[in-house]
């Protein structure tokens, strides 16, 4: 594959607003979080206690139209757009899922990875529980449909007290909207004000983008509920041993640079993270340019701190997403072509430093070294803005596996000798942490150090695929 991008696993929306369109307005938070998953897509609203979903694979402008969004109207909505971590992308597995509960429905929409799935999936199983896709999405929506006593919010408490691993959520029922997040707080969540009325979205983007205002984040292990009856209402989950740890590469790469996390504007502690690059690691030369776009930020950064002019020298395919059809060996260089073209004009000759923000297996960045070079380059020193990734992530992010990550299997010279770049230089853990401007206590960071804040399973329980027909085959380790 021609794709060496870490893929989010999901994003997530949800708003209660009565009067107003709450299926457009979800469509426009899934629009701005669309990033977080090209697979599928879907919006559910409830209506007087109905409640409706439309989803379907593709891009949030594949799947909805005018005519579904006139069609569904409500008081509360959730949406969710899919990268697929468990499970793989079939219909059944897009999101939201919904099941019954106590004579109601209810419909959930997830982002993260549990690392109890296989355990609760069996013990609901022996309870009865019928199963239709294979995502842990359906164990969570599974365990608080299947806590029939109590409210809603009592059934979320319950199945947050039983689940392990990364989970920011959105859940409805007719008459209310609950959002939640694990108490390690791998995933982010923040909650918003759109006209007096709450909304909950993955990122502030997702508020941004329909004029909401941004109100705090959700803390790790607190569920906000919002009903008619109480208005907005909020409780903490305490998990004895957790700690914050929110996952560090949504600072790097996975969630947009306009949005902000932790009180910081995350363009600019990638900017942070460029500097910091360009102090453990100058080079004589004559360019800084980014791989856009997500290295655009460090990449200014990086300018900045070494006084080298900052140009663009690859050119991104605006309109390329994904396609199934892969390029022969004739066409090998086809495929990181659809996405980037080097201007020869610009750096022939040129000593350049590249800057990138990971590099997870090594194959696309062998193929844009050659492509600079073809084009005329003269030098290519790569910066990259995280630390060499050496273990899987076991937290809702794609990353492949550990035989699969060039720097767990290679050093960082090998590496070099490998993507045949001129010098490479990954930002040190230490210089990461200061670009943050926040304590390594807040955060997960195990794909560079391995410490895992929440104790992860057997590999072959984690793999991604595993209640597929057949994963047995696949996830031998
Ligand atoms: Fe994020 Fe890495 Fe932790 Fe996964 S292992 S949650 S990618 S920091």
């Amino acid at each position: 594959m021609y794709d060496d991008r870490l893929h989010d696993s999901c994003g997530v929306f949800g708003i209660h607003a009565p009067g107003r369109d709450v299926a457009r307005l979800t469509f426009f938070g899934l629009y701005a979080l669309q990033h977080r998953g090209q697979e599928s897509a879907g919006i559910a609203v409830a209506d007087d206690g109905q409640i409706t979903v439309i989803k379907d694979l593709g891009l949030v402008s594949q799947v909805f139209n005018e005519q579904m969004l006139q069609s569904l109207s409500g008081q509360h909505a959730i949406g969710h757009v899919r990268y697929s971590t468990t499970g793989s992308s079939h219909w059944q597995n897009s999101q939201p899922l919904v099941r019954s509960r106590n004579g109601d429905v209810i419909a959930l929409g997830h982002n993260g990875n549990l690392v109890n799935t296989t355990e609760l999936r069996d013990e609901l199983i022996a309870q009865g529980v019928k199963f239709a896709g294979t995502t842990d999405t359906e164990v969570i929506t599974a365990l608080i449909a299947h806590e029939a006593e109590g409210d809603l919010l009592g059934a979320v408490r319950t199945a947050v007290a039983k689940i392990r691993g990364a989970f920011s959520a959105a859940v409805m029922s007719g008459d209310a909207l609950v959002g939640f997040r694990d108490p390690y707080g791998v995933r982010p969540l923040c909650l918003g004000t759109y006209e007096g009325q709450p909304v909950i979205s993955s990122e502030t983007a997702g508020l941004d983008i329909i004029g909401a205002d941004f109100v705090r984040e959700i803390q790790p292990g607190e569920i906000v509920i919002v009903d008619k009856e109480h208005g907005l209402r909020s409780e903490r989950v305490e998990l004895e041993g957790s700690r914050p740890a929110l996952c560090i590469f949504e600072f790097i790469y996975f969630s947009r640079p306009d949005s902000t996390m932790a009180g910081r504007t995350l363009h600019l502690v990638r900017q942070e993270m460029g500097k910091h690059l360009a102090l453990e690691a100058p080079v004589e030369a004559d360019l800084v340019i980014p791989v856009p776009d997500t290295g655009m930020p460090a990449a200014i950064g990086y300018a900045s701190a070494s006084g080298l002019p900052y140009a663009e020298g690859l050119i991104k395919n605006r309109y390329v997403h994904r396609t199934f059809i892969q390029p022969d060996d004739q066409l090998r260089q086809v495929g990181i072509r659809m996405k980037l073209n080097p201007l020869s004009a610009v750096i022939r000759g040129k000593r350049l430093v590249v800057v990138d923000d990971s590099i997870v297996r090594g194959n696309t960045t062998s193929k844009l070294v050659e492509m600079l070079f073809s084009a005329g380059a003269k030098e290519v020193h790569l910066r990259i803005s995280s630390p060499p990734i050496q273990y899987p992530c076991y937290y809702g992010i794609d990353m492949a596996t550990r035989a699969e990550l060039i720097a767990a299997n290679l050093s960082v010279d090998e590496i070099r000798a490998k993507v045949g770049a001129t010098s490479l230089h990954y930002l040190t853990l230490e210089g990461l942490q200061d670009s943050t401007g926040l304590p390594k206590s807040q955060f997960c960071r195990a794909c560079f150090d391995g410490d895992y804040p929440i104790a992860v399973p057997e590999e072959y329980s984690m793999c991604k695929m595993r209640f597929e027909k057949g994963a047995a085959a696949t996830c031998e380790p």
